[in-house]
Formats: structure tokens, C-alpha cells, sequence
């Protein structure tokens, strides 16, 4: 047997856990944690908890972080405002010696934790995505999704852009990190240069594509220069841009040929611009859909090629290094989802890893709103100075009523802390509403959660009573020190004359298939669950996130032929179910605003393709063998439904709770029994988890 057979994860994971060398150093292993904005960095304390972050994943066996983006100056980043209403930049800029001097905080802990780990510093300047009032770009082309027009760099302007990177890249080397990632894609600086559609210039630095590449190029030739050639030096370009009339395959090609020539020492492939109307990370793309474009970019270089975008279980991650994709494999979000993935993967224990579920709600939704970044399935991540499951001095006898989210995060992190749990529920399952969201087509990683669950349960010995209603009596003859009561929701029946006409129907029946749904049907609410129950009732055929072929169909990717962007010219073909749908609200707002920041566009764009009605500013009237009737805008109108089916939100379910708290038990209430509105996931997992942190 080799030496390396016998470094840990070989013999399971052969190709993802093989050292990579770059010849002045190694890589202990081809998994890298991909760039993620935190929300630490424009913290007071951003530093100290941005290196527990980050620590915590060198010690759990990643091997290259690369840290959330840093912008090399004021133009090219994010302005906070302070207590004093003063902009600071905390530790989000890197272009003084007292920020330097900050990072050290970070490098040193994660050096620290694991020495053979590296952590390369992610250059990004926002170019026209910038939050500031001096944001600047090639040219005055404003972003869609930008609020305002870059200034129009000059000779002198672009010359102290480029002098700015290499003023990071050295104070970046001097605070101890490894390397630098510098980003040229996703609609930020450096590839506004490449575009056309974003460069106007006809100077040197736009006009033909060798002048659009001249900045990107510029720059890393002198960042190489700067730094000498032991610092990795990786370059991020958009191998796929999705946006119609982007880069071209030849473009993308020599690009990355010419990077290799100025001296980078990693290529790693991107795909999108945040701009883009494709989704290229959210749920329902498939897994590692996007790198057999990594491979082809591969076959133009010789140094290696990184790719990324939905890799979130190791057995992903060894198939795409074993089909030659890429040399490497990023994953940033389930790096949040799970600190330990790389160490449980080593030990035989990938069955224990919590996986990232691609939902975006705690991380990038989070990231574009401006608050922390989180995640659904791990709220430790990013507030691991503050939640931690300490072994508890004091075990109790806790029962805990209801294994849907908020209850199996209880149970499982009270558990892990030593208490004795027994954990009830009436269903003969764990997973509460979870067991819906399943069935949604493209919510399929739901199935990864319940499993994580069932693991822990099993792993902290949690007394599981499926088929159980308990009741008060018998919890209190039982005599647990404590009880928690998560017994979820009620789906809210709302009051409109005719809801008990056969033709109308919850959203659990419509989900479960427990009653047929007819051509042509109405759905009362337009929340996520509205939402999710449209999806469902609408579609036909595969699911797009478990078939790369009919996703890109769908969102009009050519992965074949690569037009520009990978989209110019392609339509999507949207495949239908044969019904007549309107998707209703009472409110004025556009419908769908509500859901998710970064997800909520593709669910409209999805439903608007397949035809669905969405109708604002309704009133419902009556329900009748006529169908739905309505007044919009004061005007009657009568939907010719044969099927309503209630999506109007839920109820807490507590009538448990009030029955111990009457008889003075010790209980507390937690998930949409303590609160219905608003409630998701996220909320109850992240209740219920800081709850058992402290008991
Ligand atoms: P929701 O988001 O609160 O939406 C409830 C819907 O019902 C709203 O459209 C509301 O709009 C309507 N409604 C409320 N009271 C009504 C009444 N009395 N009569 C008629 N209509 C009424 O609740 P949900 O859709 O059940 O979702 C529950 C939670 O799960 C939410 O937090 C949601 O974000 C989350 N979830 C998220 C996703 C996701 O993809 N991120 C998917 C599923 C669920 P009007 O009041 O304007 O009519
Ligand atoms: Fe993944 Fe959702 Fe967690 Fe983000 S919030 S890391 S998408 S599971």
C-alpha cells in the first residue's frame, strides 16, 4: 500500500481527500470552503468571530478556506455607518496596516487550528454592485440590480484601481494568509471590463477583447510581481455568465489561458452574474450541474481548476474530481451547514453530516438584506463565540411533544448535551411539515435533513415514541423535570361563505395527494406554502433538480454549445401540467413579493412561465358550484374553479401547552406553537436550538 492510501479519508474518498501540490506547497486534500460574505467582517467584533468561524472549519479537516470578500478600497465596497453615523469599513476593506493587523486575528487562529490548512483572502471589489456613494465601473452602465451609476473610471482611476489590488494582495501576505482570490465575475469589477454590455470604453482598456482584458490581466500580473511566487494567486472567472450576449466559450478559453500566462495559480470557475435570470446555486438546480463547464476550461490549462455550485455531500464531491471536472471542489454554504464535513467524511461518517439544503434563507438572503449570515439546518454557523452545546452539569428528564423542526432541533442538540430526552409525536414520522416540503418538486434535499435528524437521534440515544398522541395525564404521571411543547401548527380555515364546499381543500390534502385536484383550480394565499402548492400542482414530468437535461431546457442553458453566456438565443421550455391556476392574495403587493430575496424571483419567473394567474388585491366573496367568487377592485368576478385549495397561513397548536401550564408543569413552547406567523424552518430550528443550548 502507497503512502498516501493511508492518509485519513483515502481509502473512502480517494480522489477527494488526495493532496494537491502547487509545487512551493500542498493542499492537504481538494476540498475547498468557497468565498462567503458573513456579516462578521462590518462587525465591532467582526475579527474574534470571524477566526472561531473560520477556525472551527480548518480544525473539521477543509482544505483551503477562502474568506468572504474584502474590497481593496472605499469605491469598491460596502459603507456601514457606525454609532457616530461616521462610514467605517470595520473588516470588510483591507487597505491599512491596523485592518492587516486585524486579519492576523483571523489567519493566526485558523493556522493555528490546523497548520496545514491554507486560507487565501478573497479580493472583491463591488465595481458597480458597490454600496457607496463613489462606486465606479468601466463605464456609466448601471446594474439592473443596482441601485445607482458607477462613475466612469479615467486613465489615472483605473491605474489606482489596479495599484489598490496589489496594495491588498502585499497587506493581505503581511497579515498571514496564504493567498488571495481575486474575483472576476458575477457582475463585480473586474468583469464589467470583459462585457461588452458593461464595457463602452474605446481607450486600451475596452473595444476588442484583448483591451477588455488588459484590467484583469493587469492586475494579476502585478499582484504576482508584488507577492513573488510562493502566495497563491487564484482567479475567479465566470466559465458560464448566464447573462444573454456575455462571454462566449472562446472568450471564457482565452481568458483563462491568459491568466495562466500573467500567473495565477489556480483557476476557479464561477457561473453566473448576480444579474442573471438562470438560477445557479438556489434548491432546485441539481447537484453539481455546472461542472462539466469547469472540465472544459480545464482542458485549456495546466494549472488547476477549481468548480463549484450545489457540491454538498462528499460522494458529489468524489464523483466530479473522479470524472476529471475540476482538480478541486468549492463549497461554501455547506461549509456552513456543517463545520465537520470533511472530518466525518474521513472517518466513514458522511451519514452524520448536516446538509446544506440550498435554501439560501439563512445565508443569502441574510447576505442581501445586510444581517449576519446563518444557516436553516445550522445555526451555530457564524455565532460560534456565542451558541455552543456545552455537556450540560445538570441532566434532565425532558419530553418533548412534536418531531417537526423545531422539535427534532431540541431534542437533538438537548440530547448531544447530555439530558435524557423522549421525544413524541402522533405522526409514524419524524419530520413534522418537513414531510410536505419533500414532495414540492426541487425541495428533494429535505430528504438529506430528515436523515441528518434520524442520525442524531439515534446517535444521542433519543427515546423516539412514534403513533403517540400523549396527553396532559400522562406526561404528568411520567414526571419529566421539564416539557417542551412543539406541536407546530393548525393551517389557518379562513371565514368565507361556502368553505365547506367539497370542492375546497387544505394544502396538506393538495400536497399529499390525499384528494384529487381538479383543471381548474384556485389557491387561497400566495405565502410560501401558496407558493410551493402552485409548483407542485403545475408541474409535469421529472424534476428539474434531479436532471440536469430538463433543468437547463427549462431555464434555456446550452451547456452543449455554449452560446454567450451559455443563454444567448436559447428559450426555456417550460413543461406544464394541464391546469387552469390563479394564485390569489388579498393584499396590494405584488404577489410573491414576500418570499425569499435571492430565491422569491425564481418561483414568480417559474409560475409566470407555466401560465399561472397571480391576482392581487382580491376579496373572496363566496364559494359555490359556480366556482370562487371574488371582488377585485370593488369589481365582482366568479373564478370557474372545480378546486380551492387553502394555503391562508396557520394557527399555533398549543392546546397542549395550556393544559400543562393549568395543571403547573414545567413546559415551555417552541416552533409554530409559540409562534404561527411568519414562521419557517429557520425560525423554529433556530429557536429551538439556542433553547437547548441553555437548559
Ligand atoms: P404565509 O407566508 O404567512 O402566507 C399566508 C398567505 O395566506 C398570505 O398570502 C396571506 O395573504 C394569506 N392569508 C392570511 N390570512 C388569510 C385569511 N384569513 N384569508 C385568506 N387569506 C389569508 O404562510 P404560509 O404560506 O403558510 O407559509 C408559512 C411559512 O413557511 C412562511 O413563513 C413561509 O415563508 C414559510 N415557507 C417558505 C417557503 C420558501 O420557499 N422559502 C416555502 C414554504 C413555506 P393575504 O393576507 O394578502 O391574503
Ligand atoms: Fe445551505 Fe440553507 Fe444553510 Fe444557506 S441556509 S447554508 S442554503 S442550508
Amino acid at each position: 500500500m502507497n503512502q498516501a492510501a493511508n492518509l485519513p479519508g483515502m481509502d473512502r474518498y480517494p480522489q477527494l481527500f488526495a493532496p494537491l501540490d502547487l509545487g512551493f506547497t500542498t493542499l492537504r486534500n481538494r476540498s475547498i470552503m468557497g468565498s462567503m460574505h458573513t456579516g462578521l467582517e462590518e462587525m465591532p467584533d467582526g475579527f474574534e468571530r470571524m477566526a472561531a468561524f473560520y477556525a472551527e472549519r480548518a480544525a473539521g479537516g477543509i482544505g483551503m478556506i477562502i474568506t468572504g470578500g474584502i474590497s481593496p478600497n472605499e469605491e469598491g465596497g460596502l459603507a456601514v455607518k457606525d454609532a457616530h453615523g461616521n462610514v467605517a469599513f470595520s473588516a470588510s476593506k483591507l487597505n491599512t496596516q491596523a485592518e492587516a493587523d486585524g486579519h492576523k486575528i483571523v489567519t493566526g487562529a485558523v493556522h493555528g487550528a490546523a497548520p496545514d490548512v491554507k486560507i487565501c483572502l478573497q479580493i472583491l471589489h463591488m465595481g458597480p454592485l458597490a454600496y457607496n456613494d463613489n462606486l465606479v465601473a468601466p463605464s456609466k452602465v448601471r446594474s439592473r440590480i443596482s441601485k445607482s451609476t458607477p462613475h466612469e473610471l479615467d486613465e489615472a482611476g483605473i491605474e489606482k484601481q489596479i495599484a489598490d489590488h496589489v496594495n491588498c494582495a502585499l497587506l493581505a501576505q503581511q497579515a498571514g494568509y496564504d493567498g488571495v482570490e481575486i474575483i472576476g465575475s458575477a457582475g463585480y469589477l473586474l468583469s464589467t471590463f470583459l462585457v461588452e454590455k458593461t464595457n463602452r470604453r474605446t481607450d486600451h482598456w475596452g473595444g476588442s477583447y484583448e483591451n477588455r482584458m488588459r484590467f484583469p490581466l493587469e492586475i494579476v500580473r502585478r499582484v504576482r510581481a508584488a507577492v513573488g511566487e510562493h502566495f497563491i494567486v487564484i482567479f475567479r472567472i465566470a466559465a458560464m455568465d448566464m447573462l444573454d450576449g456575455g462571454m462566449s466559450w472562446d472568450e471564457v478559453a482565452l481568458l483563462a489561458r491568459e491568466l495562466e500566462k500573467a500567473g495565477v495559480s489556480i483557476i476557479s470557475t464561477h457561473f453566473t452574474w448576480h444579474e442573471s435570470q438562470v438560477p445557479t446555486i438556489a434548491t432546485m438546480v441539481p447537484r453539481a450541474a455546472f461542472t462539466g463547464v469547469s472540465q472544459r476550461v480545464r482542458q485549456e490549462v495546466s494549472v488547476p481548476v477549481i468548480t463549484s455550485n450545489r457540491i454538498n455531500m462528499p460522494d458529489v464531491a468524489e464523483a466530479v474530481l473522479a470524472r476529471g471536472d475540476a482538480d478541486l471542489v468549492s463549497m461554501a454554504r455547506p461549509m456552513l451547514a456543517d463545520s465537520q464535513f470533511m472530518r466525518k467524511a474521513a472517518e466513514g461518517k458522511s451519514e452524520e453530516i448536516n446538509t446544506c439544503i440550498a435554501c439560501n434563507q439563512a445565508c443569502l438572503d441574510h447576505t442581501f438584506n445586510f444581517k449576519q449570515t446563518s444557516c436553516l439546518v445550522n445555526p451555530r454557523a457564524c455565532n460560534e463565540t456565542l451558541l455552543n452545546y456545552h455537556p450540560t452539569e445538570q441532566p434532565k428528564r425532558i419530553a418533548v411533544v412534536g418531531a417537526g423542526p423545531a422539535g427534532l432541533a431540541y431534542a437533538t442538540v438537548a440530547a448531544e448535551r447530555g439530558h435524557q430526552i423522549t421525544l413524541f409525536d402522533a405522526a409514524d414520522a419524524i419530520g413534522g411539515q418537513f414531510n410536505l416540503a419533500k414532495r414540492v418538486p426541487g425541495k428533494e434535499e429535505f430528504y438529506e435533513t430528515l436523515r441528518y435528524y434520524q442520525q442524531q437521534l439515534q446517535k444521542w440515544a433519543v427515546d423516539i415514541r412514534l403513533n403517540t398522541r400523549i396527553t396532559t395525564e400522562q406526561l404528568q404521571s411520567a414526571d419529566y423535570d421539564h416539557i417542551v411543547v412543539a406541536t407546530g401548527i393548525t393551517p389557518r380555515v379562513p371565514y368565507i361563505p361556502g368553505i365547506d364546499h367539497p370542492m375546497v381543500m387544505g394544502y396538506i390534502d393538495a400536497i399529499t395527494g390525499a384528494k384529487p385536484v381538479g383543471r381548474n383550480v384556485a389557491v387561497i394565499g400566495a405565502g410560501g406554502i401558496g407558493f410551493d402548492v402552485t409548483d407542485l400542482i403545475t408541474h409535469e414530468g421529472p424534476s428539474a433538480a434531479l436532471d440536469v437535461d430538463v433543468f437547463a431546457r427549462e431555464w434555456g442553458i446550452d451547456f452543449k454549445h455554449h452560446p454567450r453566456g451559455g443563454v444567448t438565443g436559447v428559450e426555456p421550455q417550460v413543461a406544464r401540467a394541464d391546469r387552469t391556476v390563479w394564485l390569489l392574495q388579498r393584499k396590494d403587493t405584488p404577489v410573491g413579493r414576500g418570499l425569499g430575496k435571492t430565491t422569491g424571483w425564481t418561483h414568480r419567473l417559474t409560475l409566470s412561465r407555466r401560465g399561472v394567474n397571480m391576482m392581487n388585491g382580491v376579496d373572496y366573496v363566496r364559494i359555490d358550484d359556480d366556482g370562487l367568487h371574488l371582488l377585485v377592485a370593488n369589481q365582482p368576478e366568479c373564478l370557474p374553479v372545480d378546486t380551492v385549495i387553502i394555503c391562508a397561513g396557520q394557527e399555533p397548536a398549543r392546546a397542549l401547552f395550556d393544559e400543562l401550564s393549568a395543571l403547573g408543569l414545567s413546559s415551555e413552547l417552541v416552533g409554530g406553537a409559540f409562534e404561527a406567523n411568519e414562521l419557517d424552518a429557520k425560525t423554529a430550528i433556530n429557536q429551538a436550538s439556542w433553547m437547548a443550548a441553555a437548559i
